[in-house]
C-alpha cells in the first residue's frame, strides 16, 4: 500500500448488518419493503446493497464487484422485473434518449471471479504491484474521504476523489527501474495500463451503456449503477405505500398493520373504492 490509509475501518460491511435482517420474501412484501427502506435509508451505498442482498435471503454476498453486480441485477429481476427503463443526455446536444436493458440477460455478463491475490503488471521499466478492487477495497476508500453529514446518495452526491483514493487501495507497490517510486509519479500511460488490467480481470465490476446520440452523432457510454435503481425502487414502493396507509387508515381507521397485511389486489380495491 502506498498511501496511508485508516487502519481501524471496519471494511467487513456484513459486521454492520444484523444476522436476523433476512425477511424472506419474493416477491417483495408491504411490510418487508418498509422495514427493508428503513433500515437501508441513510446508509452508505455499500451497506445499503449488503441489506438489499441479504433481504432476499442470501447467507453470504459476493465480495468481488463484478459477482456483486450481477446479484444485484438478479434481485432486481425477482422484485421488480427484468426490464430497466434509462435516460442519458447526449453532453454535445442535450438529447435526451430513452432506452431499456434486461436485467436476466445483463446478469451472467457481469459475474466473474477475479483473482484474489496481488497482480503484477511490468510497463516501460515500471513495475506495479495491484489488487483488483473488490468490497472491500470500495469501503476503505469510501469511508478514508470525506463522511456525508446528511444522507448519503453518490447519485446526487458523488464524490470526486473516490475514483483517486480506490486507486491508493488497490495499488499495493510501483517501482521504477528496480526503485520503489511514489504511485502519484506514475506516468500517465502506465497508470492507464493498471486500470485497463484491473478492469479486464473484473470486467462487470462498472457497468456502463454505450450510446449514439440519434441527434448530433455523438457517441458516450452512460454509466450505470444497479444499486442505486434497485435502491430507487424499493424507495418508490415504500412511499407508494405509505400514502396507500394513510389513505386507509384515514377512510376506515385501520391500523398500519392492517393495511399492510391486505394483498395488493385488495388493498388496490379498498383504494379504488375510497378515490371512487
Ligand atoms: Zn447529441
Amino acid at each position: 500500500m502506498t498511501t496511508d490509509m485508516p487502519s481501524a475501518v471496519p471494511t467487513d460491511v456484513t459486521a454492520e448488518v444484523p444476522a436476523a435482517f433476512a425477511v424472506d420474501v419474493e416477491p417483495l412484501r408491504a411490510e418487508a419493503t418498509l422495514r427493508l427502506w428503513e433500515a437501508a435509508f441513510g446508509q452508505p451505498p455499500w451497506t445499503r446493497d449488503e441489506l438489499l442482498l441479504r433481504a432476499a435471503g442470501a447467507q453470504s454476498t459476493p465480495r468481488t464487484l463484478g459477482a456483486r453486480n450481477a446479484a444485484l441485477m438478479r434481485l432486481h429481476a425477482s422484485w421488480f422485473g427484468a426490464r430497466l427503463e434509462l435516460l442519458s443526455t447526449c453532453a454535445h446536444c442535450g438529447t435526451t434518449i430513452e432506452f431499456a436493458a434486461d436485467c436476466e440477460a445483463l446478469a451472467p455478463q457481469l459475474d466473474g471471479a477475479p483473482p484474489a491475490a496481488p497482480q503484477a503488471l511490468d510497463l516501460d521499466g515500471h513495475r506495479i504491484e495491484f489488487r483488483v478492487p473488490d468490497v472491500e477495497a470500495v469501503v476503505l476508500a469510501s469511508t478514508a474521504g470525506p463522511q456525508p453529514t446528511t444522507g448519503f446518495d453518490p447519485g446526487l452526491d458523488p464524490d470526486p476523489d473516490f475514483a483517486e483514493r480506490l486507486w491508493s487501495v488497490c495499488v499495493l507497490s510501483a517501482a521504477r527501474d528496480g526503485q520503489p517510486c511514489r504511485t502519484a509519479d506514475l506516468p500517465e500511460p502506465v497508470r492507464r495500463a493498471v486500470t485497463e488490467r484491473m478492469e479486464a480481470l473484473d470486467p462487470g465490476a462498472s457497468i456502463s451503456f454505450a450510446l449514439d446520440c440519434p441527434g448530433c452523432a455523438a457517441r458516450w457510454q452512460a454509466p450505470f449503477d444497479i444499486g442505486l435503481a434497485l435502491w430507487r425502487k424499493l424507495q418508490e414502493q415504500a412511499e407508494r405505500l405509505l400514502i396507500d396507509v394513510d389513505t386507509l387508515a384515514r377512510a376506515y381507521g385501520w391500523a398500519q398493520h392492517e393495511v399492510l397485511a391486505l394483498s395488493p389486489l385488495r388493498r388496490a380495491a379498498y383504494l379504488q373504492l375510497v378515490r371512487a
